[in-house]
C-alpha cells in the first residue's frame, strides 16, 4: 500500500506541474481577437458589397392596381433582408438608401430634375465605395396582367456581372420558383451600366400581376428573395464557375 501511495503522490505531483505549465502557457500565450477569428472564417469576408433599393421618397415607382403594393417599399425590404444576410456571412455592405428617400438634392424641386439627379447620386455612392458588387432591386410592371416571375439583369461590361446573374436567377427558382425566366443582358439601365463594378438588377416579381402583388407584399416572399438573392452571391464567392447565359 505504502509503495503504491507514494507512487500515487508523484503521478499527481507531474499532474499539477504540468497543469500548471498549460496555465503558464495560456497566460503568455495571446489568443487571437475572438472577433478576428470569427470573421476570418466566414465566408464574405472582405468583401464589400452595395445594395440599391430601387426609387424612394416622391419617386414610388411602380404601384399595384389596387395602389396597396409599392415598389419603394417591396424593393427596401427585400434589401434590408439581403442586407443583413450578407452582413451575417462577413460582407462589409453598403446601401444607397435605408429610408424611404430618394437621393436627390433638396433644391430639386421638379420630379424629372429629381428622377435625374437620384440616379446619378446613386452612381457616385456606388463607385465612392469602390464595392466587389452592386445588386439593385426594383419590381417589374407592365400594361398586361398575365405576366409573372423574377428575372436578373445585367450590364455586358463586367463577366462577373453574367456569372451572378445566372446564380441569383438559378437560386430565385430554387428557393421560390414562380418563374421559367433567363438572365437578361442589357445596356439600357443606367445605374448598372454606369457602375465601375460587376452589377446585377434583380426584378423581384411583376407588381402588374394580382397573385404576385400579393407575394411581393408578404414576409415569407421578401425574406424567400432576399434568400435567394444572397445564395447565389455565395455561390460566386464560394468559386462557384457560373455557365454563361445566353
Ligand atoms: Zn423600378
Amino acid at each position: 500500500m505504502g509503495q503504491r501511495g507514494r507512487y500515487t503522490v508523484t503521478r499527481k505531483g507531474v499532474g499539477w506541474i504540468l497543469a500548471f505549465a498549460v496555465l503558464m502557457l495560456l497566460f503568455t500565450y495571446e489568443a487571437p481577437d475572438r472577433s478576428s477569428w470569427q470573421a476570418w472564417s466566414l465566408p464574405l469576408t472582405g468583401t464589400v458589397i452595395a445594395i440599391d433599393p430601387g426609387h424612394g421618397g416622391i419617386d414610388g415607382g411602380a404601384v399595384s392596381k389596387a395602389g396597396d403594393v409599392v415598389e419603394k417599399e417591396v424593393t427596401l425590404a427585400i434589401s434590408m433582408y439581403l442586407r443583413d444576410f450578407l452582413q451575417q456571412s462577413g460582407a462589409f455592405v453598403v446601401m444607397t438608401r435605408e429610408e424611404d428617400k430618394d437621393l436627390a438634392s433638396p433644391d430639386a424641386a421638379q420630379a424629372r430634375k429629381r428622377k435625374s439627379e437620384d440616379i446619378r447620386n446613386r452612381v457616385r455612392l456606388v463607385n465612392d465605395s469602390t464595392p466587389d458588387f452592386l445588386v439593385s432591386i426594383h419590381v417589374n410592371s407592365i400594361p398586361s396582367p398575365k405576366w409573372s416571375g423574377a428575372q436578373t439583369f445585367y450590364s455586358p461590361s463586367f463577366k462577373k456581372s453574367a456569372e451572378v446573374s445566372y446564380l441569383i436567377q438559378d437560386e430565385i427558382k430554387r428557393v421560390i420558383g414562380h418563374t421559367d425566366r433567363v438572365p437578361s443582358k442589357t445596356n439600357n439601365v443606367f445605374l448598372i451600366r454606369e457602375v465601375n463594378c460587376p452589377a446585377v438588377l434583380v426584378e423581384v416579381g411583376f407588381v402588374s400581376n394580382t397573385e404576385e402583388a400579393k407575394r411581393l407584399q408578404s414576409v415569407e416572399y421578401q425574406k424567400a428573395m432576399a434568400n435567394a438573392i444572397y445564395q447565389g452571391i455565395l455561390r460566386q464567392y464560394s468559386g462557384e464557375k457560373a455557365p454563361i447565359t445566353p
